[in-house]
């Protein structure tokens, strides 16, 4: 077994704190890597604290890793030590099923493996996260990542970006397109970086008018705030897609006023708790609510390399390990730009 040492929650109720744990040793499959980076998803702290579900403790967070490989299997083929390698959200599936066979690994039908808070294909071994020095996973759900990026900001493409650009990709949202990205976190950002990559009219919807100038910078054509009456107004029907990225509790209802007939609001936040969602604001112009879960690993491979050649990284701020606990609570209160990644140097 490979000696492993990270950052655990003991229980739902517990602070995260150093602890050590084993890795399987590296299988003829198996990439190991050193752990350069790791994001901090807002879903760490809804699972941390048993917001989503029961969750299996201790528990080591981080599903946004970027490393350095130092050991390979000997049936590896697509890497070799000293490449830089990623993991995203997912780090195993069955392979066979219809929506795996497809390239869709994270709606596998027998259920996927993540990174953490899951268990191995034996039902019984638990995962655990990137909070931690090195990690060992199968080839197919390793990413190459190129060097000409800054590593750091990387690591949140492994799961904000891949989450928004898969649907903007499945939607073909493009040129000609009104998108509006309602939420500026680490989701949001990636959301607008993305929809103006990709030729679409981007507004930022916030309930911050703080964030108007950083909406900007980002790329975006227009600021609506969502508190301000006359703004919400003006913006009725006038979207072609909502890329809704809050995990907090919202109204749905309100948002769908904001779409054009035929207009898709497309959910890839998570609040902890059911929706209200009125069939009257779906069928007064034909709208639609759907959701979008990460994406595929071929997906993720083409979005890091989409990045790699245009040049888009999230904006970060870098912390130190033993500063997490203060790093959620101003994730808590959406004081952050855009995505904190912890420099596992610090570990
Ligand atoms: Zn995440
Ligand atoms: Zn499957």
């Amino acid at each position: 077994m490979t000696a492993t040492k990270g950052y655990a929650a003991q229980s739902p109720e517990t602070a995260l704190a150093p602890w050590s744990f084993e890795r399987r040793e590296v299988g003829p499959h198996d990439v190991q890597f050193d752990i350069l980076f790791c994001g901090v998803c807002h879903s760490d702290l809804h699972q941390i604290k048993n917001e989503w579900f029961p969750g299996i403790f201790p528990m080591v967070p981080g599903h946004e890793i970027v490393g350095r490989v130092i050991k390979t299997g000997n049936d590896v083929t697509r890497f070799k030590v000293g490449d830089i390698a990623g993991t995203g959200c997912l780090v195993d599936s069955c392979q066979v099923c219809a929506n795996c066979k497809q390239d869709l690994e994270q709606y596998c039908l027998e259920g996927n493996t993540q990174t953490y808070n899951s268990y191995e294909r034996d039902g019984k071994t638990p995962t655990y996260g990137g909070y931690s020095n090195t990690i060992v996973v199968r080839e197919e759900f390793v990413l190459h990542i190129s060097d000409k990026l800054n590593l750091a900001a990387v690591a949140p493409l492994l799961c904000a970006g891949i989450t928004t650009y898969s649907p903007l990709r499945h939607w073909k949202i493009g040129k000609g397109h009104k998108l509006a990205v309602l939420g500026l976190g680490g989701l949001g950002h990636m959301g607008v970086k993305f929809g103006v990559a990709f030729g679409a009219e981007v507004t930022v919807l916030s309930t911050s008018p703080k964030k108007e100038a950083d909406a900007m910078k980002l790329g975006a054509h227009h600021f609506v705030v969502t508190t301000d009456e006359a703004q919400l107004k003006a913006a009725q029907g006038s979207f072609d897609f909502i890329l809704d990225t809050v995990s907090a509790e919202h109204d749905y209802g309100m948002y769908l006023s904001l779409l054009k007939t035929d207009g898709t609001m497309i959910c890839v936040g998570a609040p902890s708790k059911p929706a209200q969602v009125s069939v009257f604001s779906l069928l007064g112009g034909r709208k639609s609510i759907a959701g979008s879960g990460i994406g595929g690993i071929a997906e993720t491979q083409e979005m890091l390399d989409y990045c790699a050649e245009n040049n888009i990284v999230s904006d970060i701020e870098m912390i130190d390990i033993k500063d997490i606990q203060s790093a959620y609570d101003r994730m808590l209160k959406g004081d952050v730009r855009y995505r904190f990644v912890i420099d596992m140097a610090t570990l």
